[in-house]
């Protein structure tokens, strides 16, 4: 299996060529040169594998240029109830993503049971160990630099404390998180994690990483890396969760389901985007957004226009705060029929602030193809969807997984069973779950107390030079 960027100007790669990379050098994203198929005899044979069986049939149809039994080892050890450790009251932590049933053909996908309670760590648990392997190969050390207002930064954080060759600088907004978040990351003891509080507001941390990384020198000789959304093996071990969640809800391999997704940078659905192009019987993608609905105006309207900081507000659900999505090219990569010209146009115009419309041209008429639908949840809406959860079944959820779910309900065709992926736990989202149900979130048990325990955090003011320093001085070089 070779990746082709969605620009067409690189050449094919291997899997572990561009594990440890960004953007192509074209400037695109990385996708596989086709996409591996699913067959059914293979769809029956996978029924009723582990997770962690099920990741490796799926993945190393992905990942061509690890010897298997490595490749197995590394996600053996990566999904295990050890690690996705907080499942919710009457969930089995040995499923890793436990399909909680609301009510017949009404479902939630626990994605969010690992260590910093978010799905994130689905795919990052694994990137960190493939990284590690990756490195030792190569004989190479990688100096992770990001910045980071919750979420990312921590999953980044548990999924390379600890490991060989490897060092995370992480950047956050001094004071702007909840006391949870900065728990979460500044009690990390692991002396190859180091948190850094920026004076300033989350932009200015992440524009001090964009100068760093635009200074080449330091860059080369420091080994600077990033593990940010469009990374290709964060989508591809994503793909896993998707084929799980279907054997769950079904009974054969005969039916059809409907995934609902909180969306951001595009990077979830994407990969749900991949499992239904490999053969897995999905009939509607469910694309949720909140107030920043860019993705939602696309697939309502066939225009996308990605939006200023200015215009991107801050809502109860952060973590789907975005004004471009990212991964949104891999897909639009696929609807143009890969005329990575058609890609290169339309990006030329995105980047330069404006927008690109697909009305009135074929690729909107093969939209539906696709199987895409969208829709948009405010505050007053996750407030109220929170709130029927609870009273009606008893469940608590997250104000991200609430804007899945309720966009889920009104978009989902009859007779389709619905699975909700759930992003986030409440725990996570205190001052909005009090919002609605008066009552503060359920935290698991082995995270009670988190804020109490001592923290490594050095605070800086916003000052590249500054950071640059602190890393020369705590890199290996
Ligand atoms: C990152 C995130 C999302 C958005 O996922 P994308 O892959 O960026 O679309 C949704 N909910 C939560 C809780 C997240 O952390």
């Amino acid at each position: 299996m070779r990746y082709i960027s969605t620009r067409g100007n690189t050449p094919a790669k291997t899997f572990t060529e561009i594990l440890l990379g960004g953007l192509a050098p074209d400037g695109g994203l990385y996708l596989p040169e086709q996409y591996p198929q699913v067959s059914r005899a293979e769809l029956d044979a996978w029924r009723n594998l582990s997770y962690a069986d099920l990741a490796f049939a799926v993945l190393s149809k992905f990942i061509t240029d690890i010897p298997a039994g490595d490749l197995k080892r590394i996600i053996n050890k990566t999904y295990t109830p050890q690690i996705y450790c907080h499942p919710r009251s009457g969930s089995d932590a040995n499923d890793i993503t436990p399909l909680r049933t609301l009510e017949p053909g009404v479902h939630i996908l626990e994605l969010s049971n690992g260590p910093t309670l978010a799905f994130k760590d689905m795919a990052m648990q694994l990137l960190g160990n493939l990284f590690e392997y990756a490195l030792a190969k190569q004989h190479e050390e990688l100096n992770i630099l990001g910045a980071t207002s919750g979420d990312t930064g921590s999953a980044a954080e548990y999924a390379m404390r600890g490991k060989r060759g490897i060092r995370v600088f992480m950047l956050s907004p001094h004071g702007k998180m909840s006391a949870f978040q900065r728990a979460q990351m500044y009690s990390l003891q692991d002396p190859n994690i180091f948190n850094i509080a920026i004076r300033g507001v989350f932009d200015e941390a992440q524009d001090i990483v964009k100068a760093v990384s635009n200074d080449h020198a330091f860059k080369a000789k420091y080994k600077i890396g990033t593990v940010n959304s469009i990374n290709w093996a964060r989508v591809s071990a994503q793909i896993v969760y998707y084929f799980k969640g279907y054997f769950a809800a079904t009974q054969s391999n005969d039916e059809q389901v409907a995934f609902s997704v909180p969306s951001g940078n595009f990077g979830n659905i994407c990969a749900g985007h991949i499992a239904r192009m490999m053969g897995l019987p999905i009939g509607q993608l469910i694309l949720a957004t909140n107030e920043n609905d860019v993705l939602d105006e696309f697939f309502r309207t066939g225009v996308y226009r990605p939006r200023g900081t200015d215009h991107t507000y801050e809502t109860s659900s952060p973590s789907m705060d975005i004004s471009k999505a990212s991964n949104f090219e891999r897909f639009v990569f696929d609807l143009v029929g890969r005329d990575a010209a058609k890609v290169r146009e339309f990006w030329g115009k995105v980047e330069s602030g404006g927008a690109f419309g697909i009305k009135g041209t074929p690729y909107w008429d093969v939209l539906p193809q696709f199987h895409f639908a969208s829709g948009k949840s405010s505050h007053q809406d996750r407030l109220k969807t929170i709130r029927e959860l609870w009273e009606e079944y008893g469940v608590m959820v997250d104000t991200h997984t609430a804007d899945g779910i309720k966009v889920g309900l009104e978009q989902r065709r009859p007779g389709l069973p619905l699975i909700c992926l759930e992003t986030a736990q409440p725990a996570k989202f205190e001052d909005t779950i009090r919002e609605a149900l008066g009552r503060g979130p359920v935290r698991p048990a082995a995270l009670a107390g988190i804020e109490n325990l001592p923290q490594r955090v050095t605070v800086m003011g916003v000052d590249v030079q500054a950071v640059q320093d602190f890393i020369r001085q705590h890199a290996a070089d």
